[in-house]
């Protein structure tokens, strides 16, 4: 009993510390509560045997080197938690048996980072980390860059706040597809990735992520006496607060607002990973008061892990368009949070040696985000005489030799000829922050490469109507209309041509800003590093990219070849709003809106980057429906496509 009991602590320590500090989980939360339990329930039996390092009696894990210590006023707690009704019953009951008339306030429980804001005469002057309770970390300065956080209240305020900072799933997606393609480590979940953005020391990084925030708690004393007035002061002070409660005279309401809830779980732009259930009523929870790690007042219902077991039946490897070949298991079908999964990223070879994952292995597997779902680890109790997995050492499209650089986690093909590279390199040539080529899809480039019309980016401005029409599927009208497209694209400004061109590290935004200094893509070629380093916002990565691009041999040939071929070269200074938050996203709203005016809501949705239309089709990313919403709801949801409501365009 005395070794299980250590062994737990030891463990959950380390697991803790791997989560808290580094934010590089090693098992999933799922696995982590399993044995927490566990050692709480040894604990209760046994409380001679209460080890004094237990994290059944702490809060959060160690704090990271680089960042001062913040002092609290006020502690930050943990929070009970509960994996059923009959244990929220039991919290229930042991409310009522001092409060009967208690109701409760059920919060969605972001699946963030607790921080905690400090108001002087209304001017942020501290945001900090939890940290273990009482001691967290100054981040002063990376939240100023989160955009929904005031700077300055419209009262002059000493308050501090409390809520959660988190990644909004969009944002998670833009950044781990970049980390992908850059050959870096993938963020595990979106909590993770807003969890490293904030303990980022480069404060420009935290303002490129996209981090957003729901405040929920008046830490210094409150004239509010209850909870859901807490939640209106601080909408009316300028906070952004999550309006999707629900207030619930009984547990059974309680209850049913989980299983909604849990209905549309994955409709929410963020994670969740379960409901705050909390004594609505400031004076009952004063009463209550706390344990040594959570107010007695509060409890967490969390969701079944959305984790399943699978099979690998095989591994996919495919060269993306910078040449990172990424491992894809071929999975025994699973149902995982209302999909049939049965493909999942092993995200690289260095990930597959570290969980020394094999072919025929047992594994778990879990969605992080809207991402593609992702191996979490093997089932070790039911491996066998699994081999190990054959990884490649040829390229699996051109055949070349693959490197695996010593400070990259993945394998990289770098013949510059590799058909698959040039065919997604032609995808993202067309794409619609690049050079916006509409019907160029990969089906297209498929076709093109296939009859051997294509063999470089340059090739598509010369292609003919009579070209087109010898592919399979297009008629008169269908090649004239991509021919027009092609030759529309001559004339976009120049970032978008040096976004297409797909040079490392080099983003839309980054194109903008060096389009912006040099005015023309031939004159970027002519830069020197330092003229490029020491531009706001691009730095000595970018730089050292674009320089080596230019000077080789073929970059040269092809910003001839396009001048040539008549493709604008200059910047004309139009903007590209592909930083915002649903950039490239094709929305469609319908039905009527409580609050916002349908122009409101129009012009909000196009100042965060997306495209408004007016009917809904397979092109359109996300539709959403106000009250009475009739046909084009029916056709969204028919084609599956995602459906959000007003409080969710709100929320942005
Ligand atoms: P918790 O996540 O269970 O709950 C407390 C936190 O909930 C608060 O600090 C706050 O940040 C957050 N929260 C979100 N919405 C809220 C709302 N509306 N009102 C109040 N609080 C809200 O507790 P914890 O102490 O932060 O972490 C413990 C959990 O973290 C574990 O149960 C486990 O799931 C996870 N964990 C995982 C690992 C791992 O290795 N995978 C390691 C350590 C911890």
């Amino acid at each position: 009993m005395k070794d299980r009991m250590n062994d737990l602590v030891n463990q959950l320590n380390q697991y803790a510390d791997a989560y808290y500090r580094l934010d590089r989980p090693v098992v999933s939360d799922a696995e982590y509560d399993q044995l927490y339990r566990e050692l709480v329930e040894l604990e209760e039996a046994h409380p001679d045997l209460v080890l004094p390092n237990s994290p059944s009696h702490r809060v959060g894990g160690k704090l990271l080197d680089g960042f001062s210590k913040y002092q609290h006023e006020y502690p930050l707690y943990s929070l009970q938690d509960a994996f059923s009704f009959e244990e929220l019953e039991t919290f229930d009951r042991r409310i009522r048996k001092e409060f009967p008339n208690a109701t409760y306030i059920c919060e969605l429980k972001i699946d963030g980072l607790s921080i905690s804001l400090t108001y002087e005469a209304g001017q942020l002057v501290v945001g900090a980390t939890r940290g273990d309770g009482s001691i967290g970390e100054n981040i002063t300065e990376n939240l100023k860059r989160v955009q929904d956080i005031p700077l300055t209240l419209p009262e002059a305020l000493d308050i501090t706040v409390r809520g959660e900072c988190y990644m909004p799933k969009v944002s998670f997606n833009r950044i781990n597809q970049i980390r992908q393609e850059a050959g870096e480590v993938e963020f595990a979940n979106p909590r993770n990735a807003a969890a490293g953005t904030l303990r980022q020391l480069d404060t420009r990084i935290v303002a490129k992520r996209g981090l957003a925030t729901f405040l929920y708690q008046e830490a210094s004393p409150t004239e509010a006496d209850s909870q859901s007035h807490v939640l209106d002061k601080l909408t009316k002070l300028g906070f952004v607060t999550n309006q999707d409660y629900h207030l619930a005279e009984t547990i059974q309401d309680v209850w049913d607002f989980i299983q909604d809830l849990a209905s549309r779980r994955e409709t929410l732009p963020y994670d969740i990973d379960g409901v705050v259930i909390k004594v609505n009523n400031l004076a009952i929870q004063d009463e209550l008061g706390f344990t040594i790690k959570a107010p007695r007042w509060a409890i967490a219902y969390k969701f079944p892990a959305e984790e399943k077991e699978a099979e690998i039946l095989s591994v996919d490897w495919t060269v993306g368009r910078t040449g990172v070949v990424t491992p894809t298991a071929n999975l025994t079908p699973v149902q995982l949070a209302g999909t049939t999964v049965s493909r999942a990223t092993l995200h690289n070879v260095d990930y597959i040696a570290e969980k020394d994952i094999r072919l025929h292995d047992t594994v778990i597997v879990y969605k992080a985000g809207d991402i593609i779902p992702a191996v979490l680890s093997v089932v070790q109790a039911k491996r066998d005489q699994q081999e190990p997995l054959i990884i490649p050492r040829e390229c699996p499209s051109c055949g070349s030799e693959l490197c695996h650089y010593e400070d990259e986690v993945a394998l990289r093909c770098i013949n510059p000829l590799c058909p698959a590279q040039l065919k997604s390199k032609l995808e993202h040539f067309s794409s619609r922050d690049a050079m916006n080529i509409a019907g160029l899809g990969s089906s297209i480039v498929e076709k093109l490469f296939s009859a051997n019309l294509v063999h470089d980016v340059a090739d598509i401005y010369r292609l003919s109507v009579e070209d087109l029409l010898t592919l399979e599927g297009f008629k008169e009208k269908s090649a004239t209309k991509l021919y027009q497209a092609i030759q529309a694209s001559k004339t976009h400004s120049a970032e978008r041509l040096l976004f297409g061109l797909g040079i490392r590290h080099v983003g839309s935004k980054a194109s903008k800003i060096l389009l912006e200094t040099f005015t023309s893509i031939p004159n970027l070629a002519k830069a020197d590093l330092e003229e490029i380093a020491t531009l706001e916002g691009i730095g000595a990565v970018i730089a050292q990219s674009v320089t080596s691009y230019f000077a080789s041999e073929g970059a040269k040939v092809l910003v001839a070849e396009l001048e040539l071929l008549g493709v604008n070269l200059t910047y004309l200074g139009h903007s590209l709003a592909t930083d915002a938050l649903l950039s490239g996203m094709t929305i469609v709203l319908t039905g009527k809106l409580e609050r916002l005016k349908r122009g409101e809501a129009k012009a909000k949705l196009e100042r965060l980057g997306a495209t408004v239309t007016g009917s809904v089709s397979k092109k359109t990313n996300l539709v959403v429906a106000g009250s009475d919403a009739g046909s084009k709801l029916t056709k969204a949801q028919e084609l599956g496509i995602e459906v959000r409501d007003e409080a969710w365009l709100e929320s942005l």
